[in-house]
């Protein structure tokens, strides 16, 4: 790479993102590792990157919280001017049957995805089309895709995320900014720890659940050059699910 690239994951301390932040260094971006609750977890993820020869920094925001994001980025963009790759992977679930869903677990999901992207990817934009370049990443799921009982929230934010990559990716195609989703099936991480791995896995294809860092492998892809031509895609990282 001829100068510093920097990228920015959302939720980048644990699971998915913390193996996201790991691939992203390690292909030399200066990796900027977002986290709401788990300073820990981000502040381990940056001090294993940066011993694997990487560099990079935690930084604590909560993306459903407009004010508390624009506040965070402006200050990035302070210190590091723009923003190459953006990975928008921060996500909850707050599973239940619709009849009997809160109002909060409805808003809850759908803020930290939908709103998420919104606050973080916005402010971002135009240093991207400034500098006529940019990947932008959101991570959907399979359940966006097919749906799953018991994630009607979930499903909405995630089927949202890829509705937005899409007409985004038109957007701004011309101006050398490319976006794309990555959708992942069930990947072993604490978000489903409560799902019994044998019996999930008798409904993948590929006949197991995935690692983090097999998604990671296909978002540092559309984040490269090597995936120059390729936007407004949502690549499925399920095993087979589809
Ligand atoms: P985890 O529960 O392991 O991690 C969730 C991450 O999101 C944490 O880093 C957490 O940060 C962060 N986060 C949550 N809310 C916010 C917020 N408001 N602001 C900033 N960060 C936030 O989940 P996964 O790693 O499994 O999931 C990562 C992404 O992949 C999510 O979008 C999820 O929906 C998606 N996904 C996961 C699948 C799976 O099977 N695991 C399948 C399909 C999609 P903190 O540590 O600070 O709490």
């Amino acid at each position: 790479m001829d100068e510093k690239r920097i990228a920015l994951v959302t939720g980048g301390g644990r699971g998915i993102g913390r193996a996201i932040s790991l691939e992203l260094a390690r292909a030399g971006y200066y990796t900027i590792v977002n986290y709401r609750a788990g300073k820990e977890s981000a502040e381990k993820t940056v001090a294993d990157l940066v011993a694997a020869g990487g560099q990079g920094e935690a930084v604590c925001f909560d993306v459903a919280d407009g004010a508390a994001t624009k506040a965070a980025i402006a200050e990035l963009l302070k210190r590091h001017k723009w923003v190459d790759v953006v990975v928008n992977n921060a996500g909850v679930t707050a599973d239940g049957m619709f009849a009997m869903m809160p109002e909060n677990d409805w808003h809850k999901v759908l803020s930290t995805t939908l709103d998420g992207f919104y606050h973080v990817t916005k402010p971002l934009l135009m240093r991207m089309v400034a500098r006529k370049r940019g990947s932008i990443i959101n991570i959907s799921s399979v359940s966006g895709t097919l749906g799953n009982r018991g994630q009607v929230n979930y499903s909405a934010a995630k089927a949202g995320i890829i509705g937005a990559s899409r007409s985004l990716a038109a957007e701004v195609a011309g101006h050398g900014i490319r976006v794309n989703v990555v959708a992942p099936g069930f990947i072993d991480t604490d978000m489903i720890k409560d799902v019994k791995a044998d019996e999930v896995a008798k409904h993948i294809p590929l006949g197991r659940i995935g690692r983090p860092e097999e998604v990671a492998k296909a978002v540092r892809f559309l984040a490269s050059d090597d995936a120059s031509y390729i936007t407004g895609n949502v690549l499925m990282v399920t095993g087979g699910m589809a």
